[in-house]
């Protein structure tokens, strides 16, 4: 079986792996602890933060906070930043493609009385910064923005949003979701204004269970667990110590190999498009730029669960939304904000490289993608 679903998640490093299991065997001090298996562990804490430090662009190491996963991570970011405010601000932009954790925790803030603007994006799932500057409001205290979608791969103007933002409305914080961009774009965090910066260790072959919040010094932000004060007071909660030295290897790696990983799937990735676009009943998604290791595309008259199912018989395991959200019957959120009709909302399928593709994998990938059309085009309109 190929899998070509590593938006959702990716294989483990080997390499990461090794290192996760050699710090459980050697520790099992609590960081917190002041003895010294506790300052073994913490020591392996600290230089974690300073590894992560350095991937995500020399911030300073106690801007790190570990939490588990990006979904806590944007959680704490959006909610940390609006319920944690004394100046009565309580609006929020973002968009109306962002990542569930982002999207729900705008509309469960929206219930407790805070406000939301949702910018749509265009047809090919771009936002526009001109767009997300019109809404911010006296009002505004964050703007929360996602680099990369994790449905279409659009990448989305971080740099430009951020730029202008804090040359017009400097008091406003700028959230990113930076999780399906870093092991593809760089993204320089100072220029582009960045103030809190979500990432997730799986998506990057390290461990599930590990995500980063990256805080700029000064933000404030009120912690949504209460307990012995971890992570300079943010997050609550003995450290995973032995998953967190393992994620900052992953971080490490993921950067150090971007430019040339993200050169070799941009040439995988235009393969497989030709082959989509070769195809009359399907619709590739082309955003203006796209991350390398995504293609989108729909197949209107058909629901994404009979293809994906096609192409899983057929040996290849793709997604039709974001894998959070792949279980539900219901249109795509991002589709439909880019415009498309129910028909094609319910129709989306999402491929994903990972770094062990070659062209041998995309051959096969290309080959399963004709049959599956074979079987498929003559249900098509059928089988709604
Ligand atoms: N944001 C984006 C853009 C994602 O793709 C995901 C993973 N589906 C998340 C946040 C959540 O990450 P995690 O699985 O680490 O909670």
């Amino acid at each position: 079986m190929l899998n070509f679903d590593q938006a959702a998640s990716t294989p483990t490093d080997p390499d990461v792996i090794r290192t996760i299991a050699e710090v459980m065997e050697a520790h099992s001090g609590n960081p917190s602890s002041i003895h010294r298996g506790g300052e073994a562990a913490s020591k392996l804490l600290e230089r974690s933060r300073e590894v992560c430090a350095v991937a995500i662009g020399g911030v300073k190491p106690g801007e790190i906070v570990f939490t588990s996963g990006a979904t806590e991570s944007n959680n704490l970011a959006i909610k940390g930043m609006m319920l944690g405010r004394s100046d009565g601000k309580k609006h929020i932009v973002t968009t109306a493609i962002e990542h569930a954790s982002v999207y729900e925790s705008c509309q469960q803030l929206e219930e407790l009385g805070f406000e939301a603007t949702y910018v749509m994006p265009g047809a090919d799932g771009v936002v526009s910064a001109q767009a997300v500057l019109a809404a911010v409001r006296e009002d505004t205290a964050l703007v929360s923005v996602m680099h990369v979608n994790n449905e279409t791969g659009a990448v989305q103007p971080i740099a430009e949003i951020g730029r202008q933002l804090k040359k017009l409305h400097p008091r406003v914080r700028f959230h990113v979701d930076g999780v399906q961009g870093f092991s593809q774009l760089s993204l320089d965090l100072n220029q582009a204004g960045i103030d809190l910066y979500s990432l997730s260790a799986h998506k990057i072959r390290g461990p599930r269970g590990v995500g980063i919040l990256y805080v700029r010094e000064g933000v404030r932000l009120l912690p949504l667990f209460s307990g012995g004060g971890q992570e300079n007071g943010l997050r609550a909660g003995t450290e995973n110590v032995a998953a967190i030295v393992g994620a900052a290897k992953s971080f490490r790696l993921a950067a150090e190999g971007r430019t040339e990983r993200a050169k070799k799937m941009n040439t995988l990735r235009e393969t497989v498009a030709a082959e989509v676009n070769r195809h009359a009943g399907l619709r590739l998604t082309e955003p203006e730029q796209s991350s390398p290791h995504i293609i989108h595309f729909t197949f209107p008259g058909l629901k994404s669960q009979v293809i994906l199912n096609t192409l899983e018989e057929l040996g290849v395991q793709v997604s039709a939304q974001s894998a959070c959200s792949a279980k539900t019957e219901k249109p795509s959120r991002v589709l439909s904000a880019m415009g498309r009709g129910h028909e094609e909302a319910i129709s989306g399928i999402r491929i994903s490289l990972g770094d062990e593709h070659g062209q041998s994998e995309i051959r096969e990938l290309v080959k399963v993608i004709g049959s599956a059309v074979e079987r498929l085009a003559p249900l098509e309109g059928r089988k709604r």
